[in-house]
């Protein structure tokens, strides 16, 4: 049973049928799942939800399959963790992460979109599964397309990261580097799926592969105890997650799941590829495309965003703003992480934390009020960027001597038996 009820232009309204269609034919604008909200709410409650397994379909009723899900059944679901250390160190009153960096099965938010579009695909017809990636969405594709039986070509930039990209080859799909930035590969796709006809999840099944970001919305309000944060801090790529929660909450508030939506949203991005928080600095709308970006958080490095415009339009309209950060400060906030909170975060992680900072000093986000900030990926992914910027392990022989002079040298008082 499914409540999709069409897709629908996000700029003229026109309807289209259920299908691998992403573009609307009158406007150019982008296509959108609609629901019907009215049915839902007939059906679904808190209690409903609370009862079912602990992933992410426990919201089918708002995702766009029309059966069970056949790809990504043990997704989402990944803790909020409450940082009291965390807080305490930033000098805030309550702030909590939601940690996508132990999602199942590949570490990132990512296998919450692909599981969506994959299911859809299957029942849309499609054979094989394909994207454009900045490296986790590469991991999930191949990952999940493996475990369904599915054929798989993932695209990616050639100058990944090493981990990604094992990550990757491992599920025995082809994986094709393309000597390029990001834009350059997504560009080469648009024309691949339009060649070659597979469900490009990222692309010509967009629509669908999108609204798997809300899930991450509906667990963060459900573990807030039906209750959404005053502010929450973004990574943002091609800008779709962070309309997409927002896209989330207000539907919460549609079933009467939680009040008024009054959550400040807020955008992150890296200095070396910024072109969504410059736009929203400058109050422009026109989202202007970082020709060569160049940051260490590659998993955000989109030049020319495809929801650029619209999260822009969600930070202004929902009373928040943006920040970017450097490599070295994505570096700094990384540690921080890892060291009050035990949470290792990739490269965007450090993004969100870091520009979290900015907006603290800036007097963007109050000290006084709840904050969420969204880790989406893993550390273990993007070691390199911590090379030679972390302490290396002291090496000493297999002897207690050379220990002993250890402890000396350290100057701290450690208690030993007599
Ligand atoms: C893809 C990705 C994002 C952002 O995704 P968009 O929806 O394209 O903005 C954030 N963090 C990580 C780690 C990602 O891989
Ligand atoms: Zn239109």
């Amino acid at each position: 049973m499914s409540y999709m009820k069409a897709l629908k232009c996000r700029e003229c309204g026109k309807e289209y049928p259920k299908e691998a269609l992403h573009v609307c034919e009158l406007c150019f604008g982008p296509l959108e799942v609609a629901y019907e909200y009215d049915k839902i709410k007939g059906v679904l409650t808190k209690e409903v939800i609370e009862k079912r397994a602990p992933n992410m379909w426990r919201y089918k009723e708002l995702l766009p399959i029309d059966g069970a899900p056949t790809v990504g059944a043990q997704v989402g679901f990944t803790p909020l963790v409450k940082a009291d250390n965390l807080a305490r160190a930033l000098g805030v009153k309550e702030i909590y992460v939601k940690n996508d960096a132990v999602n199942y099965p590949t570490l990132s938010f990512k296998d919450r979109v692909v599981s969506v579009a994959l299911s859809r695909a299957r029942e849309l017809g499609f054979k094989i599964a394909a994207c454009a990636s900045t490296g986790n969405l590469a991991n999930s594709v191949a990952a999940n397309a493996a475990a369904a039986g599915m054929e798989s070509f993932v695209f990616i930039p050639s100058d990944l990261e090493q981990t990604k990209i094992v990550g990757t080859l491992v599920y025995g799909g082809t994986v094709v580097g393309i000597k390029g930035t990001y834009d350059e590969v997504n560009r080469l796709c648009s024309e691949i799926a339009g060649k070659y006809g597979w469900a490009f999840v990222n692309i010509n099944i967009r629509p669908y592969y999108a609204e798997g970001s809300k899930t991450f919305g509906y667990e963060i309000a459900e573990q807030l105890g039906w209750k959404l944060p005053q502010n929450i801090v973004v990574p943002m790529a091609g800008g779709s997650l962070i309309t997409k929660i927002h896209k989330a909450f207000k539907e919460l508030s549609i079933l009467g799941f939680v009040g008024p939506v009054t959550t400040k949203v807020f955008g992150a991005q890296a200095a070396g590829c910024s072109p969504i928080i410059n736009a929203v600095k400058e109050g422009s709308e026109l989202i202007r495309p970082v020709n060569k970006p160049n940051t260490i958080a590659k998993s955000l490095a989109i030049g020319n965003p495809a929801d650029g415009y619209y999260s822009a339009k969600v930070m202004r309209e929902s009373g928040g703003w943006g920040e970017n950060v450097t490599d070295e400060e994505i570096i700094k906030a990384m540690k921080l992480l890892a060291e009050t909170e035990g949470i290792f975060a990739e490269t965007a992680g450090g993004v969100t934390l870091g520009s979290t900072i900015k907006l603290l000093e800036t007097g963007r986000i109050s000290r006084d009020e709840s904050i969420v900030i969204c880790v989406t990926g893993n550390g273990l992914k993007t070691q390199e960027a911590l090379t030679g910027k972390i302490n290396q392990p002291t090496i000493i022989n297999a002897r207690l001597q050379e220990f002993d002079d250890l402890v000396k040298a350290a100057g701290k008082e450690y208690a030993v038996k007599a």
